[in-house]
């Protein structure tokens, strides 16, 4: 099957700004990526909002195309969806992520927890918890070093087989992240019925934290209420210091985005693990 994707991302000198011609995107192409090893993964640092301490990365998957240059998970995430190729996509990522830790153990490095983002299709598939738990034993990784990332659009989906995964997965010791609140029709009630362990606020909120009053109220009381159910609250996006001390004043508890570092490359993340403070 073929899929169209716009080729207009700005991204990096690989591609031309101005090109805004469609390819062809093929779901096979993504499958032989992941054979070839044209996916790579980069890791954006989380750190601790009161006191710039490094609290674990989010990883962020990335497509380096023979032909047309870095591609960026937004436009080929929605291909692999459509398609089914998302299962074996993040398997893949999964156990990338194992083999990075495992590395970075045999180097002596502390333990860091990874955020892996995962697609709604996934987690309303029947194994997948059962996959991740099959994954983490293969590869000896501690589930409590592990944090996945589910937007709200998986709630909603399908929610037995969805509460099922989740329930399993917080069981062997996952953290489970309600990720992007705020983006669209966002709920309080999910962080209550699933016991859901973080809470992150998306960028569209963060942006205008300082500039727009009621907006800082509702982040305001937004983290208040998530702390009294025991969630703990992740402030994406955070670009300049209003917004950070906008945050830790509300007792935010993580902080991720430009200020601190954009996700980088493997070889980089480790200069960071070893210095440990980003602030
Ligand atoms: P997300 O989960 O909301 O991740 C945050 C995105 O914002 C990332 O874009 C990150 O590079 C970018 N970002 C972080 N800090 C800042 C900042 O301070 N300013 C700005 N302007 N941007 C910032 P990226 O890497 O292009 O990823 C886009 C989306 O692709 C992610 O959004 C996530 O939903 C999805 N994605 C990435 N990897 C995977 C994956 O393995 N599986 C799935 N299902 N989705 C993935
Ligand atoms: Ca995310
Ligand atoms: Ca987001
Ligand atoms: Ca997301």
């Amino acid at each position: 099957q073929i899929y169209k994707i716009r080729t207009s991302w700005d991204y990096g000198q690989h591609i031309e700004k101005e090109s805004k011609e469609e390819y062809e995107l093929a779901d096979k192409e993504i499958i032989d990526a992941l054979d070839q090893n044209n996916m790579l993964i980069e890791y954006q640092p989380k750190i601790v909002a009161k006191t710039g301490e490094l609290a674990g990365a989010e990883a962020l998957v990335r497509w380096e195309h023979p032909t047309l240059g870095i591609i960026p998970p937004n436009e080929f995430i929605p291909v692999a969806e459509e398609s089914g190729v998302i299962f074996k996509l993040e398997e893949w990522v999964i156990e990338n992520i194992c083999v990075q830790m495992n590395k970075w153990t045999k180097s002596g490095y502390d333990p860091m927890p990874v955020s892996i983002n995962i697609s709604p299709q996934h987690l309303c598939k029947d194994n997948f918890s059962n996959k991740v738990e099959e994954i983490l034993k293969k590869f000896q990784v501690s589930p409590s070093l592990i944090e996945l990332e589910i937007s709200e659009d998986a709630l909603i989906k399908d929610a037995d087989t969805v509460n099922a995964n989740i329930q399993h997965l917080k069981k062997q010791g996952i953290t489970v992240t309600l990720d992007d609140f705020g983006q669209g029709v966002s709920s309080l009630t999910h962080l209550k019925s699933l016991e859901l362990d973080h809470l992150k606020i998306d960028k569209s909120l963060i942006d205008n934290i300082t500039t727009d009053k009621e907006n800082g109220v509702i982040i305001t009381s937004l983290i208040q209420m998530a702390h009294g159910l025991g969630v703990k609250v992740i402030a994406e996006g955070v670009e300049n210091e209003e917004q950070l001390h906008a945050l830790v004043e509300k007792n935010c508890d993580q902080v991720q985005g430009f200020l601190f570092s954009k996700p980088v490359k493997t070889n980089d993340f480790e200069k960071i693990l070893m210095s440990k403070v980003l602030q």
